[in-house]
């Protein structure tokens, strides 16, 4: 091999080298690398077939001959960039610079696609930043978002997708397909929270880059992908402050190794999306508050009013000539009311701490399933009363990472429910042990034969003040409070709560928990 030969083998910009009628008569391994043809397809091709679009093949053939044939024009020896096709159909620009000897046109040209993202995004953060000013609601700014992200990026695919807790799962509030390629099996409308590229961006809080999606066991549309012709995929977190609000993401159809620059740009998109979400959460939570406030009313005059006229009336009837026994009836009624009124205010109290964002969560490392047998220990007076059997199936020990407290109060506050809601002679059924489905996530469950909640309510359940039929039916006490601070103390132990879709009769909630804190 002589030098320059050895020299073109090892450099990084593509040598092609062809003569007049466009015949290929060399092509190192960067072409190779470049435009997907191996040397022995390329060596005698026709170099327009090979590596042009077909819009350009007229005008580039008349070029080469031109040049060729000694009139050069301005095409020689300075930076030229035209558009190139890749062997698997994908254009990508090219910058080149071309010489000539005797018969023999040379081109040493390189892949520019990268180095004009950071100008295109200029474009497209504009384009972002207008789509947000100007979109008339959330859904609206989402879609508009993606579009200049898949318009002016050329990613065949972009998504916006936002963590939904009512579900519990991510949501996709916009997709866009630029080629409209037929996307059947992967045009999810939803995923669950720890799922695909979507799931680990919200999961880890942080930016994830699959640089070959046939290749990523972790993705539930990885054939879905590969059939779409997606190769490539980028997902950055969209934030509001410290938490994770969902992903943003782009397919690409070619494999592509990680880019720094890409991220940073994406993740600065992001951070716009993520500082316009928080905005109009505020402004939706200043209309929620407003109508919390409505409900707050409601909830005093009903629901405090109840036991305080219970109290009044009872203390009325505590004259000095009643029974000792009567007095003592009289009594614990009393005391059963200004239970009833403390838990409110307790959880009234808790509810603001929430919404304050004052609510603490003190890690340490704990025993679940000593965790629950407490809890079920001080719940069996009230179980026994009405004749509920508990039944546990537990670990001996079931480590975990929490706050000792506020994880006894969620299981007390399922067990509470599961007694309340359940009729005389029912089985209440506690378990809990390591996540089959997840390595490092354990699940603890409280099922019971109770009254359950339909199907059709139960997303609405972990809303404040909200109370399922069956419970309104039966006139059960309670305040629709207890379960939005449960999944708020398990959302900041970055775990999830779920009623189980059983049909059969009766209720069953599912926390699964981390055991190790995730850090966001
Ligand atoms: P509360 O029990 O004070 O009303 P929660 O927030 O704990 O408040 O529960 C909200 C609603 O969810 C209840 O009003 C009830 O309708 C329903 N619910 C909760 N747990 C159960 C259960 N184990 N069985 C049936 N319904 C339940």
């Amino acid at each position: 091999m002589n030098h320059s030969a050895a020299v073109l083998a090892v450099i990084s910009e593509a040598y092609v080298a062809v003569t007049g009628d466009g015949r290929v008569v060399e092509w190192n391994p960067a072409a190779e690398a470049t435009f997907g043809w191996t040397r022995d397809q390329a060596i005698g091709a026709d170099v327009v077939r090979l590596i042009i679009a077909n819009r350009h093949r007229d005008s580039y053939r008349e070029a080469l001959r031109r040049i060729a044939g000694g009139d050069p024009g301005r095409f020689l020896e300075r930076r030229l960039q035209f558009t190139a096709i890749h062997r698997d159909g994908h254009e990508l620009p090219v910058e080149t610079i071309l010489t000539i000897t005797g018969e023999v046109v040379h081109a040493l040209a390189h892949d520019v696609s990268v180095a004009l993202r950071g100008s295109r995004f200029i474009m497209v953060e504009a384009a972002v930043l207008r789509a947000l000013a100007e979109a008339p609601s959330s859904d609206d700014a989402a879609v508009r978002v993606v579009e200049a992200l898949g318009v002016r990026m050329g990613w065949p695919v972009c998504e916006l997708w936002l963590f939904d807790p009512d579900r519990a799962a991510l949501i996709c509030i916009a997709r866009h397909n630029r080629a409209r390629r037929d996307l059947t099996g992967f045009a999810l409308p939803e995923m669950a929270r720890d799922s695909g590229l979507p799931g680990a961006v919200y999961r880890d809080g942080r930016p994830h880059w699959v640089p070959d999606l046939a290749a990523d066991a972790s993705s539930p549309r990885r054939q879905a992908a590969a059939r779409v012709g997606l190769r490539v995929a980028v997902g950055v977190p969209i934030r509001s402050g410290p938490q994770v609000l969902g992903a943003l993401c782009v397919f690409g159809d070619r494999a592509e190794k990680s880019d720094t620059t890409l991220i940073g740009l994406l993740s600065g998109l992001a951070a716009h999306v993520g500082q316009y979400l928080e905005r109009r959460r505020a402004e939706e939570l200043a209309i929620d508050l407003a109508r919390t406030k409505d409900e707050f009313l409601t909830l005093v005059t009903h629901e405090l009013r109840n036991p305080l006229a219970v109290i009044l009336g009872t203390i009325a009837l505590l004259d000095d000539d009643i029974a000792a026994a009567e007095r003592h009836r009289h009594l614990g009624i009393i005391e059963t009311s200004a239970k009833r009124l403390s838990v409110m205010a307790d959880d009234l109290l808790d509810l603001a701490r929430l919404e304050s964002g004052s609510l603490e969560i003190r890690t340490a490392e704990l025993d679940l399933a000593g965790l629950l047998h407490e809890s079920i220990t001080s719940a069996v007076i009230a179980a026994s009363a009405k004749d509920l059997t508990v039944r546990t199936d537990l670990p001996a020990r079931l480590p975990v990472t929490g706050d000792p407290d506020r994880l006894r109060q969620v299981a007390d506050n399922l067990l509470a429910n599961a007694v309340k809601y359940t009729p005389r002679g029912g089985t209440i059924t506690v378990t809990a042990g390591p996540d089959a489905d997840r390595p490092g996530w354990v699940t603890w469950a409280v099922a019971d034969t109770g009254i359950g909640i339909p199907p059709e309510e139960r997303s609405r359940l972990f809303r404040r003040f909200y109370r399922a039929s069956t419970a309104v039916a039966a006139k059960i006490p309670g305040t629709g409070l207890g379960l939005v601070i449960t999944r708020t103390i398990i959302e900041r132990h970055h775990g999830t709560i779920a009623v189980a879709d059983t049909a059969g009769p009766g209720t069953t909630f599912v926390v699964r928990l981390p055991r190790e804190p995730l850090t966001r």
